[in-house]
């Protein structure tokens, strides 16, 4: 039995994986010559916001929690937290993902046709127009993110009813 020629052949194979992933350029769909005549702000946000919670959601599946700092080993990251909770940095990842698979339904020759205010899309409209709210809290004045239960300054138990 040449097992010898197996393992080469096997490391043949390994080597050409190697090759390939080292070679990998993403190549997304150019959709820079699109450009959007209707506003999809909402549409937008609620595509950003959806892809982090499909993402949070497979993290958490996998063992991540969240923690100050990005950890492999003990499954922390920082941006286990809801989506309203990223910084605007962060979520620019998840908005230009949205806005570029938009771009690329038009390119591919779709087009966006809202045929009825759906119950969602009202309720994402009033939670778009609070997120550019700042909120406070009545106590102390620390400044508060979306959803917040209570004050993470003073612990005041905020009942605030982020959605309306
Ligand atoms: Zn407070």
């Amino acid at each position: 039995m040449d097992t010898g020629c197996v393992n080469t052949n096997l490391d043949i194979i390994n080597f050409k994986i190697l090759i390939d992933m080292n070679h990998y350029t993403p190549k997304p769909i150019d959709v820079s010559d699109v450009e959007l005549q209707e506003d999809v702000t909402e549409l937008r946000e609620v595509i950003a916001e959806n892809a982090h919670e499909e993402w949070a959601l497979q993290r958490q599946k996998e063992g991540w929690i969240y923690g100050p700092e990005r950890n492999d080993t003990l499954k922390q990251s920082p941006d286990m937290v809801p989506y309203a909770q990223l910084t605007e940095e962060e979520k620019e990842y998840d908005r230009l993902m949205a806005i570029n698979t938009i771009k690329l339904l038009k390119k591919a020759g779709y087009d966006l046709i809202k045929i009825e205010q759906t119950e969602l899309y009202v309720t994402l409209k009033q939670r778009i127009r609070n997120a550019g709210k700042e909120f406070r809290c009545r106590r102390c004045g620390h400044p508060l993110s979306m959803h917040q239960i209570f004050c993470d300054n003073c612990g005041l138990e905020l009942k605030i009813d982020w959605n309306s």
